[in-house]
């Protein structure tokens, strides 16, 4: 092996733990440094996977036999106005040091994942939506400007209007490297939003909400009980959430101490053992009897109340429990996300869930989100909604699962609808190629042909989507 490859072979997965590869990992501190790995690629005869904080749950950030190209540790902060709100940022920023940064002079995050977690170049590589993507749109939306190094070593700053500036974000690290992003952050005058819940019954009631909400709220999620049959197919919890505007009083709630999350449930149990606790209920039987307590809780209790709730509670819900997807060990899981145009939404959605129940493979979370279209060359963005599905895999129900995967996937291509590349691990090629359509794979070609004609950069997703060859440098 060569000595530029020596102590550094190692193992990775997605967030999903269900796709796993062994590479060589480099942590480059300086832009300079990303053009040596390229190089070394070179040499050493292997491809460039680019990598974040491992956020996307399938197999977009891994690649056997590559080099790992990990950006985490270029984590600077290059300069902040907390008169404006813009910052200028290293790629490997995560948006919880965005929102840590900015909270205090009343700066939030702009568009945020349901995670803290991801970088700003891994959430750029997929072009990230948060509950408010019906109103502002996906993460590069409010991107002022980047700067990327391409595989030849030029460094590109692109602002919006470029077009190589839709190219590169949202085609998953497949054909620059983002090093720098400049973001304008949005302002909020406190840290609590306040919120409304309200337990739809069936899923016309569940879109009837999001109609109705959508002209005033500032964001919108729904979560599905996916266990729910007949009568009850589609009930759940929906919430719509304001930021809160002219509160005297309410600057505490921009502190840091507001925001953290606790480190215990009721105050008292350490959440970072929690998981241990839900890894017996995670199984069909275990997860029906959750949904179902959560509904009856959600209808009886809290069902038409409002509550202030601070934007870090209510953005990174799943930042609550620590390691909760080891309760999906051995096999871990498969998130799946598809995005359907409203005319069809409903439609769609409550099949995927009749087909999952046929097959005795239901997910165990369901949430439902309002999107809207946008420019970026892979967007997943649509005048419609999106449901997300966490389905356990095991050594028995995988090839079910795929099957599955397949059939809703052959639904969601009817209704001329997109599928989303961070939470894809079941796509075939026809199935994407079809989504996002002939001339986005045409001019996806071109550019790769431009910035990366060896086809150095991919990664195992790109090669199971036909975005990437796997066997020599060349591309196509
Ligand atoms: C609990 C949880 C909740 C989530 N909620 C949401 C949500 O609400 N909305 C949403 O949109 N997503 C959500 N996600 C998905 C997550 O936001 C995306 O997968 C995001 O891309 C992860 O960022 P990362 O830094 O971990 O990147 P990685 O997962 O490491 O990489 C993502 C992609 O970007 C590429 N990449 C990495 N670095 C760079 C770079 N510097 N330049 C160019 N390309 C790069 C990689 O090759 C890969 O293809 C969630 C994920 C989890 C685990």
């Amino acid at each position: 092996m060569s000595d530029l490859l020596r102590d550094r072979l190692t193992s990775i997965s997605g967030f999903g733990m269900s796709a796993q590869e062994d590479g060589y990992c480099f942590r480059p501190t300086h832009p300079e440094q990303v053009r040596e790995i390229f190089e070394i690629a070179r040499t050493t005869g292997r491809k460039v996977v680019l990598r974040g904080a491992g956020r996307s749950y399938g197999d977009a950030a891994i690649l056997g036999e590559a080099l790992i190209l990990d950006i985490s540790r270029m984590n600077r902060i290059l300069s902040y106005d907390p008169q404006t709100g813009v910052v200028q940022a290293e790629a490997g920023v995560t948006i919880g040091d965005l929102w840590r940064l900015g909270i205090e002079d009343g700066w939030w995050p702009p568009v945020v994942s349901g995670t803290a977690y991801p970088t700003l170049g891994g959430a750029l590589g997929m072009n990230i939506h948060g509950k408010n993507a019906y109103r502002v749109g996906t993460l590069g939306e409010q991107v002022l400007s980047f700067t990327a190094i391409t595989p030849s070593g030029s460094f590109l700053t692109l602002t919006p209007d470029n077009p190589d500036f839709y190219r590169i974000i949202s085609t998953a690290g497949l054909l620059a490297v983002i090093v720098q992003v400049s973001l304008q952050l949005k302002k909020v005058q406190t840290g609590d939003l306040d919120v409304l819940a309200l337990a739809p019954r069936t899923w016309q009631e569940q879109f009837d909400m999001f109609r109705r909400y959508e002209p005033e709220a500032d964001y919108m999620v729904s979560w599905v009980d996916c266990f729910g049959k007949g009568s009850q197919a589609g009930r759940g919890v929906f919430h719509a959430a304001w930021y809160q505007h002219g509160i005297t009083g309410a600057g505490h709630t921009l502190s840091l101490t507001h925001q953290d999350l606790p480190d215990t449930l009721l105050g008292f149990f350490p959440k970072s053992i929690v998981w241990r606790f839900l890894k017996p209920l995670n199984n069909r039987i275990g997860m029906k009897v959750l949904n179902r307590a959560k509904d009856f809780a959600a209808s009886t209790l809290g069902n038409g109340k409002h509550h202030p709730q601070s934007l870090v509670g209510f953005s990174f819900l799943l930042d609550y429990v620590p390691n909760w997807r080891n309760a999906y060990l051995p096999g871990g899981f498969v998130q799946y996300q598809s995005f359907v145009p409203k005319e069809y939404a409903q439609a769609v959605f409550a099949r995927q869930i009749d087909l999952q129940q046929a097959a005795k493979c239901e997910s165990f979370l369901g949430v439902l989100k309002r999107h809207r279209p946008d420019r970026f060359l892979f967007s997943h963005g649509i005048d419609g909604y999106s449901l997300a599905l966490d389905f356990k895999l095991t050594s028995k129900n995988r090839e079910r699962l795929f099957e599955l995967a397949h059939q809703m996937n052959e639904l969601v291509l009817q209704a001329g609808g997109k599928f989303y590349l961070a939470k894809d691990s079941t796509l075939r090629e026809r199935d994407f190629m079809q989504s996002v359509g002939t001339a986005a794979i045409a001019e996806y070609r071109q550019a790769k042909e431009h910035f990366d004609p060896e086809g150095l950069l991919s990664s195992r997703q790109a090669i199971r989507l036909g975005l990437s060859r796997s066997s020599d440098l060349g591309m196509f």
